[in-house]
């Protein structure tokens, strides 16, 4: 049997490929477009593992998904295929709307026509699983408690406006057409190979290229935050005992202001990798103009999935803030190519100092 999953060379799938070939012989095959988060040097540690199958392709691509699924005779797929980054999604939703939701659905339908040729027992032992975040929910206010899985979707970026209608979506396959159905939605992910457009490697790499730590706003946003492989486990979890068509909250009670967790990662790179005057990298934090539309508080409240599947995150944010940093300071040339050309242009013009 094999397991097909989409996004395979972005942040989170690529952990997720390395993760289950740890704990597991079952094959890969890692379907991902390359996009500019899409990046193959996050698999270098499986070069000459004949269990990783990597495929250069679109989700919206159903001749392609089709015959992957049927020569692989896949048995589930994981979709962490998508765009993925907020401010992108402000500044240009069409991509997000051309992957996040009609990609979604072209993959659905492969899906779907593949499932349907199958024998009675692997129509019933197939999965489809589709990873998704606690953006959807929208925002809380300070005093309100975590979103549990009853919540009401509220979007409010264009990036959780076309998360949320993939797992509308999603839910739909399984209403209607019987399609065996797992969705999870996740707090905030960190460490290795995430890419520096988003807060924890954006501060790592600025504080250590002597460059201003943007904050948006006050930087009291607050986000719940949890360790990429627990966020793997998690899903490992859910594909194995999850209970079909239900949908799982995943997130590690790390309540953090955005500003805090600046401060926290200065002080680990003071300690670690001092700057050559003395001074703290805090000095280098700058706030800027911020987000439109910016949510104040995400919360998450995992207790479904640690009651019904007994999954606990093996990190505390103190322990996982500290070997995220200690990455990416042994890290440094996957970090210089992803951090040369045109896309660092980008990333420069998204932080405008007030
Ligand atoms: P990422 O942007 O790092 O990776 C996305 C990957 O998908 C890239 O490798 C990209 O090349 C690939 N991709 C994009 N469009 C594609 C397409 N049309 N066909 C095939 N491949 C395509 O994202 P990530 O942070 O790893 O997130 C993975 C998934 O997890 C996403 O669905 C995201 O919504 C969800 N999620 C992320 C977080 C987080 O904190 N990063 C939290 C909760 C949920």
């Amino acid at each position: 049997m094999t397991i097909l999953v989409t996004g395979g060379a972005g942040f989170i799938g690529s952990n997720f490929v390395i993760d289950w070939l740890a704990h597991n012989d079952e094959p890969v095959v890692n379907l991902d477009k390359l996009t500019y988060a899409g990046n193959l040097q996050n698999l270098t540690s499986l070069e000459g593992d004949s269990r990783h199958h990597f495929v250069r392709g679109d989700i919206g691509d159903g001749a392609l998904v089709a015959r992957l699924l049927a020569e692989h005779k896949v048995r589930a797929v994981l979709n962490f295929a998508a765009e993925s980054h907020v401010d992108r999604s402000i500044e240009g939703p069409g991509a997000f709307i051309q992957t996040n939701i009609v990609g979604t659905f072209n993959l659905l339908e492969a899906v779907r026509a593949y499932w349907n040729g199958l024998d009675e027992q692997a129509k019933a032992d197939f999965r489809f699983l589709h990873v998704s975040t606690d953006e959807v929910y929208g925002t809380l206010g300070s005093d309100a408690p975590a979103f549990t899985e009853q919540h009401r979707y509220e979007p409010n970026s264009p990036y959780s406006a076309t998360k949320a209608a993939s797992d509308h979506l999603v839910r739909a396959y399984h209403h209607t057409y019987g399609l065996p159905v797992l969705t999870t939605n996740c707090s905030n992910n960190y460490g290795p190979y995430h890419f520096p457009e988003k807060l924890i490697p954006l501060v790592i790499h600025n504080a250590l290229a002597g460059k201003p730590l943007p904050i948006y706003g006050d930087g009291q946003q607050i986000r719940d935050w949890l360790y990429v492989t627990d966020h793997c486990s998690a899903i490992r979890r859910v594909l194995e005992d999850g209970r079909l068509a239900e949908t799982y909250n995943v997130g590690g009670w790390n309540e953090k202001a955005n500003i805090d967790v600046v401060r926290t990662l200065c002080a680990i790179l003071d300690e670690l990798q001092p700057r050559a005057d003395g001074a703290s990298y805090a000095t280098q934090m700058t706030f800027v103009k911020d987000r439109p539309g910016h949510d104040r508080r995400y919360a998450i409240d995992a207790g479904k999935l640690e009651r019904e599947l007994g999954w606990r995150p093996a990190e505390t944010f103190d322990t996982g803030i500290r070997k995220t940093v200690e990455w990416y300071l042994a890290n440094g040339a996957w970090v210089e190519n992803v951090t040369s050309g045109a896309y660092m242009e980008w990333v420069d013009r998204q932080y405008t100092a007030e």
